[in-house]
């Protein structure tokens, strides 16, 4: 089926984690959102790729994504080769989004480095008809990236406020990766009882900076084109400084 977006995640809570604001904004204005995990998570630390599977799903149908699918490139092996391509062109060339979401190809997540890589070239070759398996051509708009664990100025933060509770209900699904008093299992980033409480950080320290309570962090490779100039430089930073009363969610 042909979509407005699709989100690419290397692993099956990262669409939840670093998109899930943005597909449900762009739900709510009446936009269909696909997601795309590219593995399924198996050499994660925590859950099996079964469990996984599931939580995903219910992840997606929180967010309302249109569908979910799961390309089965190897967890901790995902690489920008020409088989992986082909895999990715050929979900670009069926669902023809005009708006691609995936991770910056930067990081010290190796998977998350070679995901942007690929999904960017991908992108591009989508559009050459004789390269990639068969299928109409198709070439979506620049790759929109969410960040990666790493200090860097987002050029585009989305105002998330009136989601962020479903976001973390999407984040929630993902259950064998959170914290819980009765697992066994080795601890992780996300299994750590400060996880959830450290993305609501990240998504209010984005928020400051655009005058919102939440905000969900993205980087262009390149300059934003503009229609109304007054309007993209409208300083809504300064509710900041000024507290508002009408602030709260
Ligand atoms: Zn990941």
């Amino acid at each position: 089926m042909t979509v407005d977006a699709l989100i690419f995640g290397p692993h099956p809570d990262d669409i939840e984690i670093l998109a899930g604001g943005l597909a449900l904004v762009l739900g709510a204005r009446g936009e269909t959102v696909g997601g795309i995990d590219l593995s399924r998570g198996e050499a994660g630390t925590r859950g099996s790729a079964e469990q996984r599977a599931d939580e995903a799903r219910r992840g997606g149908e929180i967010l309302g994504l249109a569908f979910r699918e799961n390309l089965g490139l190897p967890d901790g092996g995902i690489r920008n080769d020409d088989a992986s391509r082909d895999l990715v062109i050929d979900a670009l060339r069926r669902h023809r989004p005009r708006l691609v979401v995936a991770p910056e190809p930067d990081g010290h997540h190796p998977d998350h480095l070679n995901a942007g890589h690929l999904i960017r070239e991908a992108r591009f070759l989508a559009g050459c008809s004789r390269i990639g398996p068969a299928g109409d051509p198709w070439r979506p708009g620049r790759v929109l990236y969410y960040p990666s664990r790493k200090p860097s100025m987002p050029t585009i933060i989305v105002d998330v406020t009136q989601h962020f509770d479903r976001k973390m209900e999407a984040i929630r699904a993902h259950e064998s990766q959170l914290h819980s008093t009765s697992s066994t299992e080795q601890a992780t980033t996300i299994s750590s009882p400060d996880f959830l409480d450290i993305i609501e950080a990240d998504a209010r320290h984005f928020g400051a900076m655009i005058g919102a309570r939440y905000g969900e962090a993205f980087s262009l490779d390149g300059p934003v084109a503009v229609d109304d100039p007054i309007a993209a430089v409208r300083d809504r930073g300064a509710a900041v400084f000024t507290p508002r009363r009408d602030t709260k969610r």
